[in-house]
């Protein structure tokens, strides 16, 4: 289901992990996350990842296009507390508090030893996030 920005802007939902962005910021910001899940869908159909490790690098590609001003926005909306460990990156942590999810992937991601280098090893399985899809 796509939400289009003028329905956005009419919405009023507690929580809304978008809500320092504009509603045309916030439906860009949310097409680029669906469609890197849409990507990775492709890229890893012959060897799944995890649904925390989508919505991870779905996270994390979303935040790094937004410009300094939207990111700003972002975080300061859902918070700059990191995660303690991969751990973090689970379902559960996502489904409740996704807004801390998304900025405690950012400030992983965007960390000088991750970026591209982590989200290679997320895609490849050298890495798993959350509750692997298939046991050996
Ligand atoms: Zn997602």
């Amino acid at each position: 289901m796509i939400v289009l920005p003028e329905t956005l802007a009419a919405r009023e939902v507690p929580g809304f992990i978008y809500k320092g962005l504009r509603p045309e910021e916030a439906f860009v910001s949310i097409l680029r996350h669906e469609m890197t899940h849409a990507l990775l869908e492709h890229m890893t159909e012959d060897s799944p990842i995890s649904a925390a490790a989508h919505e991870y690098l779905a996270f994390a590609f979303q935040i790094e296009a937004m410009t300094n001003d939207e990111r700003a926005a972002f975080l300061e909306t859902n918070g700059t507390r990191p995660a303690k460990s991969l751990d973090t990156f689970n379902m559960v942590i996502y489904r409740f508090v996704p807004g801390r999810f998304a900025s405690a992937v950012w400030l992983h991601y965007s960390a000088p030893e991750n970026g591209c280098r982590f989200a290679r090893d997320v895609i490849e399985g050298r890495v798993i996030l959350g509750t692997p899809l298939h046991f050996p």
